[in-house]
């Protein structure tokens, strides 16, 4: 059986290479890869999800030549990759052939998620637990055979134990509040895993590993619709539908608090992290916590509408999350620190946008 990926050149062409499945023998059809042409090179894997398409671009205004991988282009607009490989990475033989010799940076993106309606209701945990673990175990251990400079690995602050976030005013998420571990979600014990996967692979064979845990990263660009949305997005679509006088239904009893991330704090957290000595786990998130239904308030003031919550059953995770930038202030001298509204402004009025040229 042959497998057929595809390969769009810098020069826009698109090239199709086929893996047989007797080997690694990649057949090229087309064009030859072209070789990258600055000294800095990256690899993003998940380059067309939410944050991997942004941090292509981020990676490009740095001078790098890039390479992004997923199963699919961005969702919006084009990617700013040199180079992008549609490509299953659970595929040991893809992950072999995107990913080059000696690249200067690795960037691990890649993963099954989704919002509270994909990773908390049960219904997915066998693939999230068994797409993201392959995609780790194959890309970790290509990164060695493939002497790669440095590997970012984008954990969650879903790995957080659930005993640590029963109140929702007072939440434990400090790096080292992380064992005994108790994550909520199967998709938390696999973030766990693949961290502690990365870092044995730093031990044994020296992978130059960054492991930053995310907290609800959200902005432009991102998932809105679908099933797979995250609460920001959702709640912004839900307001932007809803005529004046009208009501959005929020899951839970909106007392549930949580700290929310734009998207450029966590492009320059990244980028932060790589360039810097520490190797972490640590925490890339915001500390303004703010309850469900009061950032549903925030959202509706935005709007300038007079709109009213009802809460209702739904999946809802853990009681409270916040982020404690301690340890990051510590270690790189830098903590995000952009107000909440000033980040949701953005994103209420690009899903606004989004709404009205989809009708
Ligand atoms: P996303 O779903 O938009 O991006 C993930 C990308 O991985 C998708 O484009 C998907 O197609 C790709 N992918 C999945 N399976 C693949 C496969 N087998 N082969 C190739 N590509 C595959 O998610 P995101 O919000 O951009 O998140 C990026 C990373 O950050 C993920 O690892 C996620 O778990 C982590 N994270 C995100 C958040 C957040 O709030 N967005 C929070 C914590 C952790």
């Amino acid at each position: 059986m042959k497998r057929e990926f595809k390969y769009k050149s810098p020069d826009g062409g698109i090239t199709v290479m086929r893996t047989s499945n007797q080997g690694l023998k990649t057949e090229v059809v087309g064009n030859q890869t072209l070789a990258p042409r600055t000294n800095k090179t990256a690899i993003v894997l998940g380059a067309g999800g939410f944050i991997g398409s942004h941090l292509v671009k981020r990676l490009k205004s740095e001078g790098y030549w890039v390479r992004g991988v997923d199963l699919k282009y961005p969702d919006f607009g084009q990617t700013a990759a040199d180079d992008f490989i549609i490509g299953d990475l659970r595929d040991q033989r893809i992950v072999s052939d995107v990913i080059f010799e000696n690249p200067t940076e690795i960037y691990q993106l890649a993963a099954d998620m989704g919002g509270a309606g994909y990773i908390f209701t049960g219904e997915n945990d066998a693939n999230v637990m068994h797409n993201s673990a392959t995609i780790n175990l194959n890309v970790v251990l290509e990164s060695v055979k493939k002497s790669a400079g440095k590997v970012f690995y984008s954990s969650s602050a879903c790995m957080y134990p659930e005993h640590n976030q029963l109140d929702p005013d007072n939440p434990k998420c400090y790096e080292d509040s992380a064992y005994p571990a108790n994550p909520d979600s199967e998709y938390g014990w696999e973030k766990l895993f693949s961290e502690r996967l990365y870092f044995s692979f730093f031990r044994n064979y020296g992978l130059n590993v960054r492991v930053a845990r995310f907290h609800n990263i959200f902005g432009m660009e991102g998932t809105w619709r679908g099933g797979k949305e995250k609460a920001p997005a959702a709640l912004c679509r839900k307001v932007a539908e809803t005529s004046d006088g009208g009501y959005i239904e929020v899951w839970g009893d909106g007392k549930q608090t949580r700290s929310f991330l734009y998207i450029d704090e966590c492009l320059e957290g990244i980028r932060r992290l790589m360039d810097s000595n520490f190797m972490g786990p640590v925490n890339l998130g915001s500390e303004e916590m703010i309850s469900i239904n009061d950032f549903a308030k925030l959202i509706i003031s935005i709007s300038g509408k007079n709109i009213n919550i009802r809460n209702i059953p739904g999946p809802q995770g853990v009681r409270g999350r916040n982020s404690d930038n301690s340890l990051i202030q510590k270690e790189i001298g830098w903590a995000p620190n952009w107000p909440l509204q000033k980040g949701i402004e953005l994103t209420y009025k690009w899903i606004h946008h989004q709404l009205e040229v989809s009708q």
